[in-house]
């Protein structure tokens, strides 16, 4: 219940008390005081905030509001009414906007109440902070370098801001030096945040704010294969982005909770760096129980590891450059056995170890070896996280999950069995994080749309809590590496 809504019961309960005391009177007095009382009702709504506005009397502003109409609402949101409204104290002004905001019509007049309301600025224009312009700057250039300069937030998509942003902690929201949009007008909804920076985007389709989650980012209902039905499904998928964008700031203000060991083991997520492509090439060939056809030769599986490691290093994101890769690897490393341009059907058939491959047949078997075959679905590029099911015949799931990171990740099959948030939860510990804290706070109720164990690490973290953590929060929440200058700021 809110302090408006307490008020005003207690009000009635007064009123309620009183009545019998004056029960004694005349007729009279009876007629007199059923008029006042008609008077009273008689003043609008509209008249009764704008009289306490007049008085600054953020509390009778509040109750007067809170027993309005849709369409008193309605009525009562505009600029002069919402301007004089946010000249009060914090708490009525904050009271008083909730009430309002869906019925105001002007984007600008919106903006500015998210401003007062929470602290951030919706757009590179609303930023007023000195400390925050450069900052803000900085990211807006880089994105119109990119070719995907600033545009103008809808109504819709400011709209989605408030109500998504009246779920969050206040402690989290002030980690934001702004939120910019880069189209309004796209097919589905996507986002990025410059973590460290505070500032992130999202873009939307403004005719389908309300869109729903049925399998853009999750599994999709038709393919259940271990039962269980991702839960960010159901969920506004604009409200689950402005949530995940912030979900990676709030990562990045606590020192990369997802890089911990304790986060990690919940997923069972391993680095593998890519700085030893030999060493992460060994990764791939051990998360598949057929890595290689079962006669490959040691030599073969030598050749193999040569190729992996070379697509790998040259980034063999597709067929072409794999195949490429295999012939030139194989013609300058494959050694010919004897007899192998002698091997004919029966000879395989009875002598399967025997010989080895001539060089045609390797680059055949190099082909469709698992492991090499891996590597190319395992970049980035590819999404494989987006495969719709885990690869099969892999006792792990390994792959890249940003090209810029300096490792491939892997993750244990049974994270994905159990019941996930989405697909995309399993991108890297940094998405199932953000995947995490969105699903988690977006719920109604809090908390219902995220599976275990992430739920009760949550909730073990404090980060559900609305208050509460303001003194651990604030030695945080200075970005170390704001001071760093140059680089993509880490967006993801
Ligand atoms: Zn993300």
């Amino acid at each position: 219940m809110s302090k408006a809504t307490e008020d005003k019961t207690k009000q009635s309960q007064n009123k309620a008390a009183s009545e019998p005391k004056n029960s004694s009177g005349t007729n009279a007095d009876m007629a007199a005081q059923s008029e006042t009382a008609e008077d009273t009702k008689k003043k609008t709504t509209e008249e009764a905030v704008k009289d306490a506005l007049s008085k600054s009397d953020g509390s009778a502003v509040v109750d007067a509001l809170s027993g309005a109409t849709a369409a008193e609402l309605k009525k009562l949101a505009t600029k002069d009414t919402i301007t004089k409204i946010m000249a009060l104290d914090k708490a009525s002004m904050d009271a008083a906007l909730d009430m309002l905001y869906t019925y105001v019509t002007d984007v600008n007049l919106l903006i500015s109440m998210v401003d007062a309301r929470f602290g951030v600025p919706i757009g590179s224009a609303a930023v007023s902070d000195p400390n925050d312009i450069s900052t803000v700057n900085m990211v807006k250039g880089w994105l119109a370098s990119d070719g995907t300069p600033e545009q103008a937030w809808t109504l819709n998509g400011v709209q989605h801001v408030y109500a998504t942003y009246m779920r969050l902690p206040q402690r989290d929201l002030d980690i934001i030096k702004a939120v910019l949009t880069l189209k309004t007008n796209q097919s589905s909804v996507s986002g990025a945040a410059y973590s460290q920076l505070g500032v992130y985007y999202v873009n939307y389709n403004n005719n389908k704010p309300n869109a729903k989650e049925n399998g853009g980012h999750t599994e999709s209902f038709a393919r259940l294969k271990y039962g269980k039905t991702d839960s960010r499904n159901g969920l506004v998928m604009l409200d689950m982005t402005i949530a995940h964008e912030l979900g990676h700031c709030v990562d990045a203000s606590r020192g990369m909770l997802s890089d911990t060991p304790e986060f990690m083991a919940m997923s069972g997520w391993q680095k593998h760096p890519k700085s030893s492509p030999e060493q992460l090439f060994e990764a791939i060939v051990d998360s598949f129980n057929d890595p290689y056809p079962s006669d490959f030769s040691a030599t073969e599986k030598d050749v193999a590891k040569k190729t992996g490691v070379e697509m790998i290093t040259q980034r063999a994101t597709d067929k072409a450059k794999r195949d490429a890769i295999i012939e030139k690897v194989v013609e300058d490393e494959y050694q010919e056995p004897e007899n192998a341009s002698s091997r004919n059907l029966l000879d395989k058939i009875f002598n399967p170890n025997s010989g080895g491959r001539n060089s045609a047949s390797l680059i055949k078997a190099l082909k469709k070896a698992n492991a090499i075959n891996h590597v190319v679905r395992g970049f980035a590029d590819n999404s494989p996280w987006y495969s719709g099911e885990l690869f099969s015949g892999m006792n792990r799931q390994i792959h890249e999950g940003y090209s810029w990171e300096d490792c491939w990740y892997s993750y244990k099959n049974e994270a994905w069995k159990r019941g996930k948030i989405s697909r995309y939860q399993f991108r890297n510990p940094k998405e199932e994080f953000a995947e995490l804290y969105g699903s988690y706070h977006v719920a109604d109720p809090k908390g219902s749309h995220t599976p275990e164990p992430l739920k009760s690490w949550f909730e073990s973290q404090g980060l559900d809590k609305m208050e509460g953590t303001e003194d651990k929060n604030a030695t945080n929440v200075t970005p170390k590496q704001e001071k760093t200058t140059g680089g993509g700021g880490g967006k993801f």
